[in-house]
Formats: structure tokens, C-alpha cells, sequence
């Protein structure tokens, strides 16, 4: 019995969740893997019950577990409370507290849905990349950094900084995801301005010879940026730092189109992984029945394939969501200008990829 805690959040985070974890659960039974959830709270909705945005005994609760489900946190109810009690510090700290150091973003557009995209059809239909991205260290962590006043003049400054271990651990992170798909990873960098990626060119080298099945190139950022319009099917697994991730995996994630359809996962060096989709708590569709659960889904499918080794329910979960795609089924954010089309709510969506997953049962709703 595997233990997955639940941390559903605010706004359409429950709404969303519920259905991720519906779907996982059927998955999961289906290929013999048994499942435990505990729901807790997080965010907004835990500073309504708590007067804080994460317990201490969900911290040691997520620590326990194998893997935390996640939904988003936030909403104008809370906007107003100083900065470092919001319900954002809730996420900010289970990330800090797992030590999340690796975070996965997929970028797959399935074939229903190329129009979505702002790019051309042909340029688009395939894409299937996955977005590595260090996420503890680097430029957004690194000491010294500040501001100052010099000679009457302000100054600012920040630090990127790595060492061979946080490269490393990355490093193994993407050559293991890149060894259970096509066996391509691209390294990016900028080698030619700054020693920092000098450092990670060697060390991912170094890292590479574990991995003779996995190919390996490596790609100034500039032109990987490029590089993602205009040839994006090239890719298969990107791994680079923090800064140049956090851009990369939006720009990537964008191509795709649609906010509604991106998971996402992090994975820390206990072997706890958390998994979320992209999007936020989504005020404006609350209550509705709108949201697209499919980024919550797709995370859910992450979940099994990172943190229960279980390759066949995700692949079967992916399947199943394009099969529902194929068939015309649309969430309201997936209708694009101009189409006709019946629109099915959060739940329904739901339903129906159980349906193609071929599960009679629609256990576990709420
Ligand atoms: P958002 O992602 O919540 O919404 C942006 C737009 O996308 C909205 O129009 C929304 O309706 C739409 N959208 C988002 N998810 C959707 C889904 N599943 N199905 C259909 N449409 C969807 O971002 P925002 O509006 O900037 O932020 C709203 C709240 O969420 C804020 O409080 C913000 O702080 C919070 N937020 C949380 C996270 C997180 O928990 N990881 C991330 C981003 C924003």
C-alpha cells in the first residue's frame, strides 16, 4: 500500500484534484498498484482553519508519504495578508521542506488540439519535450546578493552559483527521465560567457558516462530558445539551470497552447516527488464545473511513472485523455474561436477518460 497525501488547496484546486486523484486511483487498481490517500489542506484554505498556510504536521505527514498530490493555492480572499503568511508561503515551504531540487515539465501536444497552438499545425502535431529544470540553487538562491547604494549610485546585485553536486543530482534526474522515452537529452548552457555553465558542461559530461543508452547534445540557450519555435520536435529531454528553466519551460509549455492541459513534477533527493498541474486556483471558474482537470490528470500520470515506477497506468491515462481529445470532447478553455462544439464540465471530463481507460467503476467521487 502506497501512501499519497492529498493537498487539494483553493479554488479550482479541489475541484481538479479530486478528479486527478479519481483517475489515478482506478489507474493505479487496474495495473494491481493499491493506493492510500490522506486529504489535507493547504494554502488559503488552511490559513481559514489553521491561521497558517502549512501545518507542521503536514510537512511530517508529506515526509511519510510517497508522493503528494497537489492542487493550486491562492485567490483574492487572501490577497490582501502581508506577503510572508499568504497562502503562496504554503507552496513555497512543502518545495523547500521536500527539497524539491529537480522539476519536470512536459510540453505534449496532442493531436486533437494542435489549433490551440500560436505556431503552424505541421510545426506543432508531435511535440513531445520535457522540460528538466534545477530548482533549489542558482541565481535565484545565490549569496551574495542585494541592493546598495555606491558613490551615490544604487546597485544590485545577484549570484549564480553551483556546485558539482546540485549539478549532478539533476543531471541523473534527466538522463533517467530521457532513458524512458526517445534517449535524447539536451544540455543548455551559456559555456561561452559564463564559468558556472562551463561547470555544468562538465559535470553532465561526466554524469553521461552512466548513461550510454542516453544521446547527448548540448545547446546554447539563446539558440534553444530559437530553437523551440521553430523546430520544436527536435527535443526530446532539455535539463539546464534554474534561471534559464523558468524561461524555457514557459516558453516550451506555450507552445502547446492551452493552460489547462500542463502537469508538472518535483522531485527531491529523499525520493519524494510533488506533483502539480501548471495552472493556479482559477477564481473566476470556481463553483462552476469548467476547469479542465486534464493538467491535473497529467500529473497524476507523472505521479505513477516517477514515484511508483509504474510506467503502464501512465502511459495508459495519456492514451485514454487522447482518445477523449480524438473524439471531440472539450473542456470550455479548449474550444477554440470559431468551433462548435458540446462542452462538458470538470466532472465529465473526468468520467470519460475512466471510460477510455476502460474502468466501469467511477469509484471515489465525492
Ligand atoms: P490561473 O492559472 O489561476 O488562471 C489564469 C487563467 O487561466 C484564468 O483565466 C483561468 O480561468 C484559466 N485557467 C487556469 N486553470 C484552468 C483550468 N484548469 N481550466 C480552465 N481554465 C483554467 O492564474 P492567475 O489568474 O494569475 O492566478 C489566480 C490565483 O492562483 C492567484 O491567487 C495566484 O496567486 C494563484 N496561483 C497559484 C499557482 C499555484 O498554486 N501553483 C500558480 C499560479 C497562480
Amino acid at each position: 500500500m502506497e501512501r499519497i497525501v492529498v493537498l487539494p488547496g483553493d479554488g479550482i484546486g479541489p475541484e481538479v484534484t479530486v478528479e486527478a486523484q479519481r483517475v489515478l486511483a482506478a489507474a493505479a487498481s487496474r495495473h494491481g498498484l493499491e493506493l492510500e490517500f490522506e486529504d489535507e489542506l493547504i494554502g488559503g484554505a488552511s490559513i481559514d482553519a489553521h491561521g497558517t498556510p502549512l501545518r507542521d504536521e503536514v510537512v511530517d505527514l508529506c515526509r511519510k508519504s510517497r508522493a503528494v498530490l497537489l492542487g493550486a493555492v491562492g485567490g483574492p480572499k487572501w490577497d490582501d495578508m502581508p506577503v510572508d503568511t499568504r497562502p503562496e508561503r504554503g507552496l513555497l515551504r512543502i518545495r523547500k521542506e521536500l527539497g524539491l531540487f529537480a522539476n519536470l515539465r512536459p510540453a505534449a501536444v496532442f493531436s486533437a488540439l494542435t489549433g490551440a497552438s500560436s505556431l503552424r499545425p505541421e510545426i506543432v502535431d508531435g511535440i513531445d519535450l520535457l522540460v528538466v529544470r534545477e530548482l533549489t540553487g542558482g541565481l535565484y538562491f545565490g549569496e551574495p546578493r542585494g541592493r546598495a547604494l555606491v558613490e551615490g549610485q544604487r546597485e544590485a546585485r545577484n549570484t549564480m552559483v553551483y556546485d558539482e553536486h546540485e549539478i549532478e543530482r539533476v543531471a541523473r534526474v534527466a538522463f533517467e527521465s530521457a532513458g524512458r522515452r526517445r534517449r535524447h537529452l539536451t544540455h543548455v548552457h551559456k559555456a561561452n560567457v559564463l564559468e558556472v555553465s562551463q561547470l555544468w558542461v562538465e559535470v553532465v559530461e561526466e554524469v553521461a558516462r552512466d548513461f550510454p543508452d542516453v544521446e547527448l547534445a548540448h545547446q546554447l540557450v539563446d539558440s534553444c530558445a530559437m530553437l523551440l519555435v521553430r523546430e520544436p520536435k527536435r527535443f526530446d529531454v532539455l535539463v539546464t539551470s534554474n534561471l534559464f528553466g523558468d524561461i524555457l519551460s514557459d516558453e516550451a509549455a506555450m507552445i502547446t497552447g492551452s493552460l489547462g492541459m500542463l502537469p508538472s513534477a518535483s522531485l527531491g533527493e529523499g525520493g519524494i516527488g510533488l506533483y502539480e498541474p501548471v495552472h493556479g486556483s482559477a477564481p473566476d471558474l470556481v463553483g462552476r464545473d469548467a476547469a479542465n482537470p486534464l493538467a491535473a490528470i497529467g500529473s497524476a500520470a507523472m505521479l505513477l511513472e516517477h514515484s511508483l515506477d509504474a510506467p503502464e497506468p501512465a502511459r495508459a491515462i495519456r492514451d485514454a485523455v487522447a482518445a477523449v481529445l480524438a473524439a471531440g470532447h472539450r473542456t470550455a478553455d479548449l474550444v477554440l474561436e470559431g468551433e462548435t462544439r458540446d462542452v462538458v464540465g470538470c466532472t465529465a471530463m473526468a468520467d470519460l477518460v475512466l471510460d477510455n481507460l476502460g474502468l466501469d467503476e467511477r469509484d471515489g467521487r465525492s
